[in-house]
């Protein structure tokens, strides 16, 4: 393509960031290539995963209902698991069956709807096209060069990459720094094919309905992270991830690092006996692995410059504690849009025009979670006993409660509160507060 002749926008990804954005500029009528390196959508895309139906709704209205969703989510389980028990909490929200939030999600059927959506709309898909490069010219990105198109130019590019080891655009250009190991988590996943009624009596669901269980402590042997089992149709996702840096510990000895494997962590939950009697005759048809941004608000790189926007995963947008990333990736696509079609209608794509992105996003929900949960994963990296030695001590009191062994009540009770005293019963405390204040704290838009 001669410079002549560019686009009026260029996505990088057909993720749920990409194809938000070129929905949008589509709509409006601009002119967009949003090309992907998958033969299609989604056949690279690995996610968990639980989706939040609110922020398609808001792109395609009404439409959303016909998206390939696989069982919207009534019951929630939180497992706080040591090697030999499964502390839990359950959460069955009926009101989901009329009014449905969250549904778990492949991305492999999802990705090429939605990117079908963005077709519809105008937008031009190149799939199986790598994008090697963004293309500068006097610090001002004009275009990008791709394996198989050739070079593609347009007055703005909106980098869509998502992160890993693959998405290296805005390094290569100098616009963002590379990726340190306690700024990502390793994850890796697995689909289990299981008959429909298996899963349902299994997770204790309607036909149609769906669960999620999301476990930590041992489940992760202690690592900062959590594994997962999310019901689907006719299949189980189960998997997890850990923060890299723990898992590649220089520290540590060669035999500990096989087992922190992402893996030997996949593995070993599986084999937990709280969990194996779920995935029970179940057959593994697909294995994945893939990063997840876990840098937080004040390792973000720059969102906006001269001719170019960063959205979703590659702006190191995601809520780890929520389990939330593809909705930021989604509703931060769609922000990235509207501004493009704004600076086209002042035929202006300055970094002056599209700081309105960063702007915008400053001051939606976006940030405001981003800023709140800032200090979440440090805390946990900082902090090993609160995956490690407390649910352990909780395990050993909740044991001492519900046995029944002809010790006394008043016996028991001074037990556990030994217990605690052992642990470090100040600490304890300490480590929650400062836990309960990264939740509870109030952070203004
Ligand atoms: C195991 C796991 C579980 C998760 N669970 C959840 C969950 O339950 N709920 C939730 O909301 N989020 C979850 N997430 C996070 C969620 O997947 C991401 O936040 C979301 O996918 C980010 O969207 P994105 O469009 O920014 O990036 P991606 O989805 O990563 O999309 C990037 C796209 O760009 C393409 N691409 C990359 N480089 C190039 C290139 N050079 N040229 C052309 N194309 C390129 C890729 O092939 C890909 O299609 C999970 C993630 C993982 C790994």
């Amino acid at each position: 393509m001669a410079e002549e002749e560019k686009l009026d926008a260029i996505v990088v990804g057909a993720g749920p960031s990409g194809t938000a954005a070129a929905y949008t500029m589509a709509s409006a009528g601009l002119q967009v290539a949003l090309v992907e390196k998958g033969v299609k959508p989604g056949s690279k895309n690995v996610m968990g995963g639980i989706f939040y139906n609110h922020y398609l709704e808001q792109l395609v209205g009404e439409d959303w209902k016909e998206a390939p969703l696989e069982r919207p989510i009534i019951d929630e389980q939180r497992w706080m698991m040591t090697e030999e028990a499964a502390i839990g909490l359950g959460y069955k929200n009926l009101r989901n069956r009329e009014h449905p939030h969250s549904f778990s999600v492949l991305r492999a059927k999802f990705d090429p709807w939605f990117a079908g959506k963005a077709e519809e709309a105008g937008a031009f898909l190149i799939p199986e096209t790598v994008v090697e490069e963004l293309i500068l010219k006097s610090g001002r990105v004009v275009g990008v060069r791709t394996g198989r198109e050739g070079d593609l130019y347009a007055n703005v590019v909106v980098v869509c990459e998502g992160i890993g080891l693959g998405s290296q655009l805005l390094v290569k250009a100098g616009l963002k720094k590379p990726l340190k190991p306690n700024q990502a988590a390793m994850a890796v996943k697995e689909i289990i094919a299981l008959d429909p009624a298996v899963i349902e009596s299994r997770f204790n669901c309607e036909p149609g309905e769906g669960a999620s269980v999301e476990c930590y402590g041992a489940a992760t042997l202690g690592l900062t992270g959590f594994m997962f089992i999310y019901t689907n149709r006719d299949t189980l996702s189960v998997g997890g991830g850990a923060l890299l840096s723990e898992m590649s510990d220089t520290r540590l000895t060669r035999e500990e690092l096989a087992r922190r494997s992402p893996n030997a962590l996949l593995n070993h939950f599986k084999g937990h006996q709280a969990i194996k009697p779920l995935l029970q005759g179940g057959e593994t048809v697909e294995y994945l692995a893939k990063m997840i941004p876990e840098a937080g608000y004040k390792d973000m790189p720059k969102l906006y410059g001269d001719g170019y926007l960063v959205c979703g995963d590659a702006a190191m947008l995601s809520n780890p504690p929520h389990r939330e990333g593809s909705n930021l990736a989604m509703e931060s696509g769609r922000v990235a849009g509207e501004t493009v079609i704004r600076a086209h209608e002042r035929g202006d794509f300055s970094e002056t025009t599209l700081r309105e992105y960063k702007l915008r996003l400053d001051h939606s929900w976006i940030m405001a979670d981003m800023r709140k949960y800032r200090s979440a994963v440090p805390l946990l990296e900082h902090n090993p006993q609160m995956m490690g030695k407390y649910p352990q001590v909780l395990d050993q009191a909740m044991d001492e409660f519900f046995r029944v062994d002809g010790v006394s009540k008043w016996d028991k009770q001074s037990k556990i509160l030994r217990m605690f005293r052992k642990a470090g019963l100040f600490r304890m405390g300490w480590d929650t507060m400062k836990a309960a204040w990264i939740m509870l704290r109030p952070i203004h838009r």
